[in-house]
């Protein structure tokens, strides 16, 4: 196992536990998603990973390295964070925001090396006709994928992203889930991801841990842990799981008690 989080904890004030004793590991070359309710704990949890937020007890190993014992850069150079957005309006070209992905590597100036990965990243994710546009003026699904190319810029082994897709229309999920699922085959990047829709998850995650009030109730292959009992556990909805077609899907039944 590449990524290992072992007895985490953490609270915002000493009274109210957010997060409690949460065990469990994610692979290089797969997408592992976290799920659960509003509140559960996940965007916490991701921060903690990334060092945001330090955990009142537990430990983060990636690789056999102690994440929380390394420095900023240190860690930089392993792990990059996509969040949902970034607070107030960035003033900057999208060329300029990816390029802050490059700051782990950065000594003195911007080398060459670090403008060619902006250019190659950005071309990746098709953005290369918005590099010199305004990032606060990009639609919303844009700004998205300029975090993620941010992300990737910096090349890390392990990337955490909070709800990498919640700006986007099907077609551009369909689209980023899988690049994101290339990359984590063919760099053999571990993600880690926080994700909303279960039928995406369904169909593009391999691993998932679904955390229900801060401790983790379920964790395993996808295919083996995403249950109508699970879900009703979790998320306490009544559902289908099933196949059609070859994609899985997940549908709430929704019962007419009129
Ligand atoms: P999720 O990502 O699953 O929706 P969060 O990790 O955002 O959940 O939140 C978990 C809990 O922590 C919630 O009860 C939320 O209100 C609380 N919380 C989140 N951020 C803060 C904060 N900065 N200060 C205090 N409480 C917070």
């Amino acid at each position: 196992m590449n990524l290992e989080i072992r007895g985490l904890s953490y609270s915002y004030s000493l009274k109210i536990p957010v997060l409690r004793d949460i065990f469990f590991s994610a692979r290089k070359g797969e997408i592992t998603a976290l799920v659960g309710q509003n509140g559960s704990g996940k965007s916490t949890l991701l921060k903690c990973i990334n060092g945001i937020h330090t955990p009142r007890a537990g430990q983060v190993f990636f690789e056999g390295r102690d994440l929380l014992g390394c420095s900023m850069n240190e860690r930089a150079r392993i792990v990059s964070y996509v969040p949902q957005a970034i607070p107030g309006s960035l003033n900057m070209s999208v060329f300029d925001v990816v390029l802050m992905g490059r700051r782990p590597y950065i000594r003195w100036s911007v080398g060459r090396k670090d403008r060619a990965v902006v250019y190659e990243t950005l071309e990746m994710l098709g953005l290369d006709g918005l590099t010199f546009r305004s990032y606060s003026e990009l639609s919303g699904g844009q700004k998205q994928k300029v975090l993620i190319a941010r992300a990737l810029a910096q090349k890390p082994r392990l990337l955490i992203m909070d709800e990498p897709t919640s700006s986007l229309d099907l077609r551009h999920q369909l689209e980023i889930l899988g690049q994101i699922r290339g990359f984590a085959r063919s760099e053999q990047l571990c993600i880690l991801l926080t994700a909303h829709d279960l039928n995406l998850v369904m169909n593009f995650a391999d691993r998932m841990v679904m955390l229900k009030d801060g401790r983790i109730s379920h964790r395993g292959r996808v295919d083996e842990i995403l249950t109508t009992e699970a879900v009703r556990d979790v998320f306490e909805v009544e559902t289908a799981v099933g196949i059609h077609q070859g994609a899985r899907f997940i549908a709430p039944l929704i019962l007419d008690n009129s």
